[in-house]
């Protein structure tokens, strides 16, 4: 049986959620993290009513202390971490002109060196398996550009570079890092947009409807398998067709 360990970022709801139901499908632990626990608990009872095994952890990406010992405390629960899914982000959107500095930080903080410590917790652990799945949840914005998300697309594309070179770092130990490019995903992200912006944007999507958290889950899903041991460096698209 696969005993693989899973580490979800952000887990609580939308895409975080998502993967975790589709790693715990597939026959994986899964460590869920975020901020709110209560929310967390309501997944990974989701996910033991299956008869799968979760584990909820707190987790607040702007502070290296929460990293170190959200991570510890996972390994200790299942002895070790084989996938881990960069998945939790946040915006803070504005036009650059008005841009304040703790809008900048908060974003760059969260979305990229949270993600980029949370890679620092596992290395080790993934080398001495000599295995290892690194997937981080990037942004079409990240490739494309977005007015008015100068710190969002920066956070994503810094996840790109970072993804990449990992990818490069560690793959003489066996373990790949990838990155997913979602589009226009039905979540509580873009659930604050207006009617005109969602149409706006639904207009440049090839495939005519906004993405949902399982069409991600399922890229991720599979970068996160044996299937994708071939792959690394790679940035997925799931988007729509919206860039390409
Ligand atoms: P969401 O519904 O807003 O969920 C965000 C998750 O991140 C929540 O579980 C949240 O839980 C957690 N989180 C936020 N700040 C955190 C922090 N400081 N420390 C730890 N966890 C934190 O977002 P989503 O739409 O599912 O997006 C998930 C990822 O996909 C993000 O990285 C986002 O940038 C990316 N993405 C989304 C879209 C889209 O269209 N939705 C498109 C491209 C990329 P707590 O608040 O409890 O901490």
């Amino acid at each position: 049986m696969n005993t693989r360990v899973a580490f979800v970022s952000g887990a609580s709801r939308g895409i975080g959620k998502a993967c975790a139901l589709a790693l715990s499908a597939a026959g994986n632990r899964v460590v869920l993290a975020a901020r709110d626990t209560e929310k967390l608990e309501e997944v990974a009872a989701e996910i033991r009513l299956k008869g799968a095994e979760a584990y909820v952890t707190q987790l607040d990406l702007r502070s290296i202390d929460s990293i170190k010992e959200a991570f510890a405390k996972a390994a200790k629960e299942f002895g070790r971490i084989d996938i881990l899914v960069n998945n939790a982000g946040i915006t803070k959107d504005g036009l650059a002109l008005r841009m304040k500095k703790d809008d900048w930080d908060l974003v760059i903080d969260t979305n990229l060196s949270g993600s980029f410590f949370a890679i620092q917790q596992v290395l080790q652990g993934m080398m001495r398996e000599r295995w290892g799945r690194i997937v981080n949840i990037t942004s079409v914005v990240g490739e494309a550009g977005n007015a008015g998300q100068a710190n969002y697309s920066a956070s994503k594309a810094g996840l790109i570079g970072v993804t990449k070179s990992l990818a490069q770092e560690m793959a003489s130990r066996g373990i790949t890092v990838n990155a997913v490019a979602p589009g226009f995903i039905e979540t509580d992200m873009t659930g604050v947009l207006s009617a005109e912006v969602k149409e706006k944007v639904l207009a440049g999507i090839p495939l005519k409807r906004m993405g949902t958290p399982e069409d991600i889950a399922a890229a991720v899903a599979f970068l996160a398998s044996d299937a994708a041991g071939y792959i690394t460096g790679h940035v997925l698209d799931v988007n729509g067709g919206m860039y390409m």
